[in-house]
């Protein structure tokens, strides 16, 4: 039998704040439709994309870069139904089962295509469907809220797969009425779906927190590192305060802000890990707010640019390098206020002090240097 895939590409991405195709979104660095495109492949002895015929020139270059192409492109209409019909009349007279997929699903995997294509021929259509976990509520116009049956409530996915000469009769019986998936379709005409067990992980592109939970199911872009640095100088008449801790000592160092050497390199690796710049862009030493201020009230404010971006801290280790004062009584101190800071358990945080046996400016006690490496976890809820 000749399996064909039609691909629903033509809506906008209103919801993921782009104005072409939510199908180009790299996830974990391939196009959406890159990931579908070569898992229907797997399968199917031809594609044929529905697409804006604007769009259709970018769909061939997106896709010749992942090395994969459509087999037909049809223009697509203002609604999926009206894509897929159009899809439908693009297909090759020997093709007899049909798999209607959605190009913002990337992830369903050949298994699942596959056994979509066994079930349809022997069922003549198989719908992936997944039982609902939530309880769902139906709400009425009036307000009116009562509670669903959740044993009866199924959950729906792409591909869905149907004898050609049958989805093409639904879609002849549904005329200009308008349904949300293929199956629906089928439905409305009187002929019987038939469910298997879809995949958990085979979901569809909405928001950006989709291609996040995407990403993090791809085991890719789930955790980044950065590296920070940074020195002080020694001065009289300073405190001395170091991750937070203020330490009894001589001297201190000397800066615009409390001028904490271990704060400052673990701030410019969390925002290396994020690419968000370093503590010199975010606390500038001209800005008179940062005169004597308490690095850890920066640290949090970059943690909170982190969550911003949706990313929250993972880890810490920071190697301080003086010769004197002896810094291992208050290592312990320093972490719980780092940790506190960052919003992290101390058990993510790591402080170590060195010295240099007295070489370079650390070792003749001109100054304090601080080294830092930071994780940061792309917050997937
Ligand atoms: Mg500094």
């Amino acid at each position: 039998m000749s399996v064909w895939a039609v691909v629903a590409a033509a809506g906008a991405g209103t919801r993921m704040g782009t104005q072409h195709s939510k199908t180009f979104l790299p996830v974990g660095g391939v196009p959406a439709i890159c990931r579908a495109v070569a898992a229907l492949r797997s399968a199917c002895d031809g594609i044929v994309l529905a697409v804006q015929p604007d769009e259709q020139p970018e769909f061939e270059r997106v896709l010749a870069s992942c090395g994969q192409r459509a087999d037909g492109y049809a223009p697509g209409g203002s609604t999926r139904q009206q894509s897929v019909r159009s899809a439908l009349q693009c297909l090759p007279r020997d093709c007899q089962v049909v798999l209607v997929h959605d190009g913002a699903r990337p992830l369903a995997s050949t298994e699942l295509i596959r056994r979509i294509v066994s079930e349809t021929m022997a069922h003549g259509s198989a719908i992936p469907a997944l039982p609902v976990t939530d309880t769902i509520k139906q709400v009425a116009d009036t307000g009116d809220v009562t509670t669903l049956d959740r044993q009866c409530l199924r959950a729906v996915q792409t591909p869905q797969g149907f004898l050609l000469e049958r989805l093409r009769a639904a879609y002849e019986r549904a005329g200009e009425r308008q349904f949300t998936d293929d199956a629906a379709v089928m439905e409305h005409a009187g002929m019987p779906v038939h469910l298997v067990e879809g995949e958990p992980g085979n979901i569809k592109l909405t928001t950006q927190m989709d291609v996040r939970r995407a990403e993090a199911m791809l085991g890719m872009g789930a955790s980044r590192a950065g590296i920070g640095f940074d020195v002080h100088r020694l001065a009289e008449g300073r405190p001395l305060v170091l991750c937070g801790v203020r330490i009894p000592f001589e001297r201190g160092l000397l800066g615009h802000s409390d001028a904490d050497v271990g704060a400052h390199a673990v701030i410019d690796a969390l925002l290396g890990a994020a690419a968000l710049g370093d503590v010199g862009t975010h606390f500038p030493d001209t800005d008179d707010r940062y005169l004597g201020a308490d690095s850890l009230r920066l640290l949090r404010d970059a943690v909170r640019l982190l969550h911003e971006n949706g990313c929250r801290p993972g880890n810490a280790d920071v190697t301080i390098v003086a010769q004197r004062p002896r810094l291992q009584p208050y290592v312990q101190d320093m972490r719980a206020r780092l940790s506190q800071a960052m919003g992290i358990p101390a058990s993510c945080v790591s402080v170590k002090a060195k010295t240099t046996e007295g070489l370079g400016f650390e070792g003749a006690g001109e100054g304090i240097s601080a080294y830092a490496v930071a994780s940061v976890v792309r917050a997937v809820v």
